[in-house]
């Protein structure tokens, strides 16, 4: 199976433009905000929160963080205006951290502010490993001044271990993921490189001590297994469901998600939408095989 996901992910450039628009309308939203309230609205109706995310890459001038600042505080506005259950993400580089930290941050503070106004939750996604410091500098920064924020942690990354502490806090949310980037081997947990279920038990520990101090914590992932490991931990350690909820991506695993939410958890869809759909379903497919396969697999029926 691996194979085919790795020569997936190599065949990316020769699929065929209007195959991989096919294949993104089931994961991403549209392309126009409107696209995304429409999208968030049935998914509200079924019972999911979720999480906005306009699709948007590393910037390389300032002038352009600052547009998708504006164009974040519009889907702050769209999420108040039509009443919908819904918080956003955002990129950091996509609001120039790279090129100017403290600028990032103020666009930030405006995002934040701006959410606050709506009582609305904003999440830093984490990025790769060249953001990791700068994003949790970041965080730290923020939540002094603004308590609507939370961030992503990677549990394939071995600094998490050390990067987590400081974060647990009954005010804080984190959201547990395995980890989308390639990255160098040294900055993973033992085997992590070639084998996703070898997180799993890093990804535990994490969810366990965000659950020990009452860290609100947004389980990301579509892993049966350890999903089915996590209940059961919540479950012995008596930790109430208005504690921690699962977060899926839009269009995957659909029947999980909605058995979960059959189970009375708390499930919400992460919801990508925006011009970009060609470069963010490429880059998805480019970073992670295992995507790539799903994704030829879709198309043959193999
Ligand atoms: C809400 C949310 C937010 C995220 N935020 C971040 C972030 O900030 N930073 C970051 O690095 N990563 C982020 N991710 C991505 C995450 O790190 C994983 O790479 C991704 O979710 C796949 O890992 P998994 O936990 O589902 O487990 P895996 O072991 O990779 O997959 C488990 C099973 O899920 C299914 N599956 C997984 N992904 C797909 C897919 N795209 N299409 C179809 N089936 C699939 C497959 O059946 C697979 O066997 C986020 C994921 C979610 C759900």
């Amino acid at each position: 199976m691996r194979l085919l996901d790795t020569l997936a992910a190599h065949a990316i450039p020769y699929i065929p433009r209007a195959a991989i628009r096919k294949i993104s309308r089931r994961y991403i939203a549209g392309d126009t905000l409107a696209d995304a309230v429409t999208r968030v609205r049935v998914l509200n109706n079924l019972g999911f929160s979720t999480t906005l995310d306009v699709l948007g890459k590393t910037v390389s001038t300032l002038a352009q963080a600052d547009r998708m600042a504006d164009e974040y505080i519009d889907v702050l506005d769209a999420i108040q205006a039509n009443g919908l259950s819904a918080g956003i993400s955002i990129k950091p580089s996509a609001l120039g951290l790279m090129l100017d930290a403290q600028q990032c941050e103020r666009l930030v503070d405006r995002i934040l502010d701006s959410a606050g106004r709506h009582q609305t939750i904003v999440c830093i996604d984490m990025e790769d490993v060249t953001c990791t410091q700068k994003e949790i500098d970041l965080f730290r920064s923020v939540t002094a001044r603004h308590g609507n924020v939370g961030l992503a942690l990677q549990a394939y990354l071995r600094r998490t271990y050390e990067d987590i502490g400081p974060l647990l806090h009954e005010r804080n949310t984190l959201r547990i993921c395995k980890g989308i980037h390639v990255e160098d081997r040294s900055h993973l947990v033992d085997g992590a490189w070639n084998d996703r279920r070898a997180i799993n038990t890093h990804f535990l520990s994490h969810v366990s001590r965000c659950l020990e101090t009452g860290t609100l914590v947004g389980i990301a992932t579509h892993d049966t297994q350890l999903v089915d490991q996590i209940i059961a931990l919540a479950r012995d350690m008596g930790v109430d469901n208005t504690k921690f909820e699962f977060q899926m991506l839009l269009g995957v695993c659909e029947p999980l998600r909605d058995r979960l939410l059959g189970l009375g958890f708390n499930v919400r869809i992460y919801v990508p939408y925006g011009r970009d759909w060609y470069g963010y379903s490429t880059r998805r497919l480019k970073e992670n095989p295992a995507i790539a396969g799903h994704v030829l697999r879709a198309l043959t029926g193999l």
